[in-house]
């Protein structure tokens, strides 16, 4: 390749998603020549439809520990470099308002994710070069520097942020390559599947409930430790379970599709509790059904499913109950198995657990142990979070810190030239 052809940079940021926006604002405020290159046409298009388009941007109470990772000293690092406060500052400073609603989950005073995008893009165009519709195909080393090749044309640099997400809504651009050059340079990548997405069922009862959402809590045992459990809304679909605390638990199964979803109902009952609240019930109205009993403490047609999976007779009354059909029915309600049938994969995935391994990066400036130069940010590594804000948070710590690094290493290195052509 002719030497005037080449492009030689103090950074080269890879993806203009949450993570590698976040690094661009970073390098860009530093007196360095960083380009930014994007697959797709425009940037930032997951950003966009974060949240239904309103963009939870954070979680005020985000702690390192609601993450899944291994190395959970890298993600109290970069929590502390940039916390969920930073977040706030960060894009106040930026001009864009964020509020949090009563369970600290943030999200811009707009309510639009377009808002958080435009600003990043405002403060990242300042002093960053964008090349848009530029997809990586590969990344070599060559004589000391690090070759980014696109379709036409290659880049070098001594320093990459890899910020290539993960592969959940491939649509977006995010389609796994970012793993494939990360495998390419020699990293492991930890085996990936889609998480928060949703579940599936056959069973024809449980879809007919399509629509219905209520609070629930949803456990799945766990090979290690105690059960998983997390509580919020459930969502009946028309092909299965979905809602964030659905969306939670579908790592777990996935990981574990051998075990069985169970559903508690009425997440503020014990079976001590609920079986007092029935045998009361039962001495009240002893000839009300217990349908129309149980439909007064969760959804009418959800009452009439649980009855038909526990007792024999539908029109059951609560003074005729037996000992063992109210066992039934107490089980029915808080420890109901619901029988999943599969995942819905990554078209409908918020995020992919899974990615490349943070053993192999410093744990303080997310540079590769294997590549020096080499820096990840993001859904890439293996880090995934909870519904509310948990991966946007990641997105921003970990850009922020992998920025930081990558501004350290350029700024201790000498400038460089690339020899002629072999
Ligand atoms: C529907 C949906 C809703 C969500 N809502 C929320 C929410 O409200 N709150 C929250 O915290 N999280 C949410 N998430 C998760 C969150 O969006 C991601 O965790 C986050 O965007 C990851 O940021 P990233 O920069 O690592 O990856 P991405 O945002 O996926 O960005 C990666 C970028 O890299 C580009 N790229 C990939 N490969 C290449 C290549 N080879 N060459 C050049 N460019 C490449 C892609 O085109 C893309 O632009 C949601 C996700 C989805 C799908």
């Amino acid at each position: 390749m002719p030497v005037k052809n080449r492009q030689i940079y103090d950074i080269i940021i890879i993806g203009a998603g949450a993570a590698g926006l976040m690094a661009a604002t970073v390098c860009g405020s530093e007196p360095l020549k960083v380009l930014l290159l994007e697959g797709q046409h425009k940037p930032g298009l997951k950003l966009l439809i974060t949240g239904g388009g309103r963009c939870n941007i954070s979680n005020l109470n985000i702690h390192y520990r609601m993450f899944n990772s291994p190395h959970p000293r890298t993600l109290k690092n970069a929590l502390a470099a940039f916390s969920p406060r930073r977040t706030v500052t960060f894009f106040e400073e930026m001009g864009v308002a964020l509020q949090a609603e009563s369970d600290g989950n943030l999200f811009p005073v707009t309510q639009k994710a377009q808002t958080v995008c435009d600003a990043l893009l405002r403060q990242a165009k300042k002093h960053v070069e964008f090349r848009m519709g530029c997809k990586v195909h590969e990344i070599n080393r060559f004589q000391g520097v690090l070759c980014v090749r696109c379709e036409n044309r290659s880049f070098f640099s001594k320093t990459v942020i890899l910020c290539g997400g993960g592969r959940s809504y491939p649509q977006t651009g995010s389609d796994g390559s970012g793993f494939d050059l990360a495998q390419q340079l020699g990293h492991t990548i930890v085996p990936l599947i889609p998480a928060l997405t949703p579940l599936l069922t056959d069973d024809t009862e449980w879809k007919g409930l399509s629509g219905i959402s209520l609070v629930c809590a949803l456990s799945i045992k766990s090979d290690s430790g105690p059960d998983i459990t997390f509580e919020g809304p459930l969502l009946f679909t028309h092909n299965g379970f979905s809602g964030p605390c659905v969306l939670n638990i579908s790592r777990y199964w996935i990981r574990n599709p051998h075990y069985f979803v169970i559903a508690n109902f009425l997440p503020r009952e014990n079976a001590v509790s609920f079986k007092e609240k029935a045998l009361q019930a039962a001495q009240g109205h002893p000839r009300q059904m217990v349908k129309t009993w149980l439909s007064t403490l969760v959804p009418a047609r959800l009452a009439e499913t649980i009855i038909k999976k526990t007792l024999a007779d539908e029109k059951q009354v609560l003074g005729q109950l037996t000992r063992k059909q109210r066992e039934a029915l107490i089980s029915g309600v808080l420890l109901c198995p619901l029988p999943v049938s599969g995942a819905s994969g990554y078209q409908k995935a918020e995020v992919t657990a899974g990615g490349v391994d943070l053993g192999e990066v410093n744990e303080k400036t997310l540079e590769s142990k294997i590549v020096p130069g080499l820096f990840f940010a993001g859904e890439i590594l293996d880090v995934d979070g909870p519904v509310g804000g948990t991966n946007l948070q990641w997105a921003w710590s970990s850009g922020y810190l992998a920025a930081k690094g990558a501004v350290g290493v350029r700024k201790k290195n000498t400038p460089f030239r690339l020899q002629d052509d072999a």
